[in-house]
């Protein structure tokens, strides 16, 4: 016989959207129960500690100066956060040849570096006519999500080949997908809750500014404490039905009978919890075409980050290649030395095909060709490919292809009886990121409390 337990309400999945929301709930007096799938908490945050004991992060790590929110949340359980580390030479490499510079811009030509400001100020001038809680109410967003962001690019009129690259690169790092499967619209959303394409591409005073002492996780693992046997770890949740005063959310071993219920999951996840009353075809076309791309995070482990005194910052980017963009991502400490390597969207899918063999093989060949014969012998590899995470399936966050914003973009917030919708997909400032999904967890929590 399966557990039976009552609350007020039931929260589906234990990321930072759905620890968020159960945290809230319960300061106000609410009785909640987390039913997350994995045996872990954190969701598409996951924090691994390596033999030497040191916090890795595999999945979400970085956090923006203005991502008030998350801060808010680490400093209210403790946990401090610091700056990701910028000194030193960036590298860009092209072919056989590797331009060292510092700062945001690369040298490349002066007409690449001024077309290539033109097109970021013109992706910042439209997002600000896309209204953020509603982008599908924008006055141009029928044209906008038509079109796809890589139809866009193609007219970006960035000139040389390498800004090009680069700045596709960029791009298709944010959502990880192939470009013509993803909205202009959804990219000029995306860039209106950042503020600017720039503070999402960058370090000083960006998106990837600041990491979290102990590993991202460290946050997720403090709040699902403080939430003690209220998370239930391996409850994958299979069923909600909804009945006129409550809702019952199956998981297996468990039953929970609550007043109401918050889904937190991925929204192509979403798609396969059973709905009794059935969602409705609209919700279902939505959840369907919210895909998430193919990423790949490798962590590259080192003695000390050696790069530091050889004067690199560890930033480097090869669009196109087996670490298209890397960052040092070692702990506060400084010890060990790590590197994190990113593919993204189409480049992730043919690398994934390689054998873990040869995957590692042409990591290192990138990152010895650009930092020196030392990055050749790391002492650990740390590969992630979260497409493949059964309850993950896909990075960093879903993108929309063309039509779908405009569409059924009004359902993402949308409560459906006594279900509430949580997630980074479904926020609106910080979208996408871990920012975002405390938000969204925010905004749930309020929903219900202000229904009660
Ligand atoms: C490789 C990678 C790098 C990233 N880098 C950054 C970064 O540097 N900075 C940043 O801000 N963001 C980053 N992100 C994005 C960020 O991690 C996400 O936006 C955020 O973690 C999403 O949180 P969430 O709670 O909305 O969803 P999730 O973290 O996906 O949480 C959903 C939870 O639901 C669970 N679940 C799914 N189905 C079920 C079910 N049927 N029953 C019960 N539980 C279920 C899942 O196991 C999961 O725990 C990155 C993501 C990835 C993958």
């Amino acid at each position: 016989m399966p557990e039976r337990i009552d609350a007020d309400v039931c929260v589906v999945g234990a990321g930072y959207a759905g620890l968020t929301s159960a945290r809230r709930l319960s300061q106000n007096g609410k009785s909640v129960v987390v039913l997350e799938a994995r045996d872990r908490v954190g969701g598409r945050i996951w924090t691994q500690h390596l033999s030497d004991g040191s916090p890795v992060d595999r999945g979400g790590a970085w956090l923006g100066p203005k991502h008030d929110a998350i801060f808010a949340l680490a400093h209210e359980v403790g946990v401090s956060t610091y700056k990701t580390w910028v000194k030193g030479a960036h590298l860009l490499v092209e072919g056989d040849r590797t331009r060292r510079y510092t700062g945001l811009i690369p040298k490349i030509s002066p007409l690449a570096i001024a077309t290539l400001a033109l097109a970021q100020a013109k992706i910042d001038r439209l997002s600000k006519q896309v209204p953020l809680d509603a982008p599908w109410t924008a006055k141009r967003a029928a044209e906008w999500d038509a079109r796809s962001v890589a139809w866009w690019l193609e007219r970006s009129g960035i000139r040389t080949t390498i800004a090009r690259d680069l700045f596709e690169m960029a791009v298709r790092g944010l959502f990880t997908g192939d470009l013509n499967d993803t909205s202009f619209l959804h990219l000029l959303f995306l860039v209106r809750g950042h503020g600017s394409i720039n503070t999402l591409f960058s370090i000083k005073g960006g998106s990837q500014e600041n990491m979290v002492d102990g590993g991202a996780g460290s946050i997720a693992q403090r709040v699902a404490g403080d939430l003690g046997d209220a998370v239930r770890l391996n409850a994958p949740v299979r069923s909600i039905t909804q009945h006129d005063d409550h809702v019952v959310v199956e998981a297996g071993d468990v039953v929970v009978s609550a007043r109401h219920a918050v889904v937190s999951v991925p929204p192509a996840l979403a798609g396969d919890i059973e709905f009794d009353p059935v969602l409705p075809a609209d919700r279902v076309a939505l959840y369907r075409a919210a895909i998430a791309g193919p990423e790949s995070k490798t962590l590259v482990v080192y003695d000390e980050p050696f790069w530091r005194a050889d004067g690199f910052s560890g930033q480097t980017s090869q669009p196109g290649s087996a670490a298209e963009v890397t960052l040092d991502a070692s702990p506060a400490s400084g010890s060990p030395g790590v590197i994190a390597s990113f593919t993204f969207g189409p480049v992730a899918t043919r690398f994934d095909a390689l054998d873990p063999t040869e995957r590692r093989r042409a990591v290192l060949a990138a990152l010895t060709a650009r930092l020196g014969p030392r990055a050749a012998s790391p002492t650990e590899f740390v590969e992630t490919a979260w497409w493949s995470e059964e309850w993950t399936r896909g990075c960093s966050m879903a993108h929309f292809p063309p039509g779908i914003l405009t569409r059924y973009g009004p359902l993402l917030r949308e409560p459906f009886g006594r279900v509430h919708w949580a997630g980074t997909e479904t926020s609106t400032t910080s979208h996408g990121s871990i920012d975002g999904a405390v938000r969204s967890g925010e905004r749930t929590a309020a929903e219900i409390l202000d229904r009660t």
